[in-house]
């Protein structure tokens, strides 16, 4: 692989002025040679959070973690691109949320220094050939549901590593199977990006926010709290064991899937948080209990950390 980026630098663009004051101070760099050439006098540490856009209240908490890593003195850079490869036929490609000058602003609110926000023919200027084998964790789960998904988003994440270079990079628990594969892919492939992660934030009514909650209807929102409440009833039931936690999730959404609207679930599993294969009846310490489910059109998927106690805890302490 060469040293850098291939193409020649070239003045980044400035910003809209619509994107408002706040934003003033950021970059906006739309083509590899703008990235570069804004990247080249960036102070580090350069901390990169990459997003699809339609920027929320998660997103501004992994920008706030990354301004708190790289300081006063290092740089923040957010990529925003809704990439094609990660969306499966028939999925919300065209109709994904797109608002540039509002996450401009909401990125200059954060402190960010620097915004690559590519066209799709910048990223892929055909069609690539060679992508990232996301290994057996990859066909699980999402994956399963999915197929091609994170085949797709780790492509993407390694072209924003070497394009953006970051010292580290920030992905929300909210796709913790994502952030499994990303750090197994760092690891794996040596990129020498340290990942962080950021825990799921959450709407006052328990919905972990999300740039495709836009898409629900008021009673479709009211289906999809099934998901928070199911992950909630497993957790408390910890103590017994793994049958038990998927037991008391599982009556939450079978209760939400024979109401009106209907919440249509996709898998519930309780897995071990490296292996993402089943926390069986041995299993002892950190769990992660996931949930995939349709409201309507709209796909969401959840998760919580459960910690098992294993063998010999029924009874136990109790
Ligand atoms: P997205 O724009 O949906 O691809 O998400 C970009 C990053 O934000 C990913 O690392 C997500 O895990 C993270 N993220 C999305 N929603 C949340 C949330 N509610 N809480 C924390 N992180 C989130």
């Amino acid at each position: 692989m060469s040293p850098g980026p291939a193409a020649a630098p070239a003045p980044p663009g400035p910003i809209g002025s619509a994107a408002g004051p706040a934003a003033d101070r950021i970059v906006l760099a739309q083509t590899k040679a703008e990235l570069a050439a804004a990247r080249s006098g960036l102070p580090g540490p350069v901390v990169l959070v990459p997003t699809m856009g339609a920027l929320h209240q998660g997103h501004r908490a992994l920008l706030r973690l990354a301004r708190e890593i790289s300081g006063p003195g290092g740089s923040v850079v957010v990529s925003i691109f809704v990439n094609p490869l990660q969306f499966g036929a028939g999925e919300d490609f065209g109709r994904y949320p797109r608002s540039l000058e509002q996450d401009l602003a909401v990125c200059g609110e954060e402190g960010a220094a620097l915004v690559f926000a590519p066209p799709g023919d910048v990223m892929y200027p055909a069609p690539p050939q060679v992508t990232v084998d996301p290994g057996p964790v990859g066909r699980l789960l999402e994956g399963g549901s999915r197929p091609g998904f994170f085949s797709g988003v780790l492509t993407v994440v390694l072209k924003l590593f070497r394009l953006v270079a970051p010292d580290v990079a920030v992905f929300g628990q909210k796709d913790a199977q994502q952030l499994a594969l990303v750090r197994q892919m760092t690891a794996d492939l040596d990129l020498g990006v340290e990942v962080v992660t950021v825990p799921t934030v959450r709407d006052p009514d328990g919905l972990a926010v999300s740039s495709r909650n836009a898409y629900l209807s008021p009673a479709e929102r009211q289906a999809a709290l099934a998901l928070p409440r199911a992950l909630e009833a497993g957790a408390k039931a910890a103590a017994d064991g793994p049958a038990a936690v998927l037991a008391a999730a599982g009556a939450v959404l079978d209760q939400a899937a024979s109401a009106g609207p209907p919440l249509a679930l996709d898998y519930l599993a309780l897995v071990d948080p490296v292996t993402f294969r089943p926390a069986g009846d041995a299993h002892s310490g950190p769990a992660l209990l996931l949930v995939a489910a349709r409201a309507g059109t709209t796909r969401l998927i959840d998760n919580a950390p459960v910690g098992l106690g294993g063998p010999g805890r029924a009874g136990a302490g109790r």
